[in-house]
């Protein structure tokens, strides 16, 4: 154990668990335990469950010998007050089956003006429930998360499968204690008849944003990485090896949706664009110099607007296509130093909501990914101590990964993932700032 460690362990925070990561052969668990608080299982749960490669396993006494590695629990069939009795025991006689690394998902629906007070009542308690759930279960690098149904998401299996393929998979091992709501369901189409889709990924020349274009290349996009000229090198060498194109642009400039729209021509439209380009300047607003505000706010916010804007007013963005554009959890919980970083990345959570009606017509998502503590350069210029807590404080113990945020953005730009818009997912292990 480092002197770090060490220091750290005395301090309450123990060495972690490591978290499995995806590859190609970890992909789902063999076995997926499927259980209900009522005596009924929702068909749609189970009809999505037949699209996947897993064995579905019904029946608490069939776990006697058996560990678990993922656990459904159907919570979509509210009774009455005996429910939350049945929630109590269901997942509680599973946790001692459970194996390290395990993922547990629990699916319910969303609250609504059309569900009476109990049952809207009983779906906010599952949110407390799962999170401290996955604050108990992350000591085994476990996560528990949730998958809302909204109401007009009628056939939801066809909108389900993809988000419990990706909660149950190592896909998401550094996301837990998270909600996601399936929309109304009728915004699929069919795939694009290009035989490659474009991805734009900005300031991809290191840290997220290269895992990101990196994780689409191994999905099949063509990738065009855009960073601005000091990065020049690093950007040229990793869109060479991804066989892609490097763009040298600065996002807050005037000219740069003008010259996006230039290239989507080029390519016959976007099919996912990732704003992913973002600086801090941490300073006191009573020491914050006005450059150092409107930077941040022009890079992080309304360059993402701005360019937006452009694409989609010629219609630079495919039917079908995604906008996926990176939020922070300092945006949610604010963090002193940073009153321009936490509002340029509250800002982009507001934006996604907001966007999502009107790109619904056009059959394109809106999404953001708020990253907590990730491993990259922008993290290790924190001081020493902020960044060895930053890293600890989560119910994983540890910090995330570039590619624990390229696989969320992987998921969200997914032809699949058409009932999910105008969401923020955080992807921060349930970083006990803001949560
Ligand atoms: P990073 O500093 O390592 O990389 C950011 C990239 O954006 C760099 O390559 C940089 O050159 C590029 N860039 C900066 N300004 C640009 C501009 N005007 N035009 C084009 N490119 C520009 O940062 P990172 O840690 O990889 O973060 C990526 C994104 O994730 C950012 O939006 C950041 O705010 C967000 N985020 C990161 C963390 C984390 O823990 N690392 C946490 C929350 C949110």
């Amino acid at each position: 154990m480092s002197l770090t460690n060490k220091f750290f362990s005395l301090l309450g925070f123990p060495e972690p668990i490591s978290l499995k990561r995806f590859n190609s052969k970890n992909s789902l668990p063999e076995n997926v335990v499927l259980l209900s608080i009522s005596k009924q299982i929702n068909s749609n749960i189970e009809q999505a469950l037949l699209q996947l490669p897993t064995n579905i396993i019904k029946s608490a006494s069939d776990l006697t010998e058996k560990s678990i590695a993922a656990l459904i629990i159907d919570a979509t069939n509210y009774i009455d007050e005996s429910s939350y009795q049945q929630l109590y025991l269901t997942v509680k006689n599973t946790l001692r089956h459970l194996d390290s690394n395990a993922k547990i998902l629990i699916i319910a629906h969303a609250q609504s003006p059309n569900k009476n007070v109990d049952e809207n009542t009983f779906s906010q308690s599952l949110i407390g429930f799962s999170k401290s759930l996955a604050k108990e279960v992350g000591r085994k690098a476990s996560t528990t998360n949730i998958i809302f149904i909204a109401d007009e998401a009628h056939d939801s299996h066809l909108a389900l499968s993809n988000p419990i393929n990706f909660f149950l998979s190592s896909k998401s091992s550094f996301i837990s204690g998270q909600t996601l709501t399936i929309n109304a369901v009728n915004n699929l189409i069919n795939p694009p008849s290009k035989t490659k889709k474009i991805a734009v990924v900005t300031g991809a020349g290191q840290g997220i944003g290269s895992a990101i274009a990196s994780r689409l290349f191994d999905e099949g996009y063509f990738v065009i990485g855009i960073d601005i000229e000091p990065m020049k090198i690093q950007l040229t060498n990793v869109m060479k090896t991804l066989q892609g194109e490097s763009v040298i642009l600065d996002v807050s400039a005037n000219d740069a949706g003008s010259k996006l729209v230039t290239l989507a021509k080029q390519h016959g439209g976007f099919d996912l664009i990732v704003h992913n380009a973002g600086i801090t300047r941490d300073k006191t607003l009573a020491k914050m110099p006005e450059n150092l505000w409107q930077q941040t706010l022009n890079i992080n916010l309304l360059s993402v607007m701005r360019i937006n804007k452009a694409l989609l007013m010629e219609q630079s963005i495919n039917q079908g296509g995604r906008i996926i554009c990176l939020s922070s959890m300092n945006g949610i919980a604010g963090q002193g130093g940073q009153t321009n970083y936490a509002c340029s990345k509250a800002a982009i959570i507001g934006y996604v909501k907001s966007m999502n009606t009107k790109l619904a017509r056009e059959k394109i998502t809106i999404n953001a990914i708020a990253p907590g503590f990730i491993e990259t350069q922008m993290t290790k210029k924190m001081p020493f101590f902020t960044r060895e807590m930053g890293r600890r404080m989560n119910a994983l113990g540890q910090g995330g990964l570039p590619i624990d945020v390229a696989e969320a953005v992987t998921f969200l730009g997914d032809e699949l993932s058409f009932a999910i818009s105008g969401q923020t997912l955080r992807v921060c292990g349930l970083n006990i700032i803001g949560t």
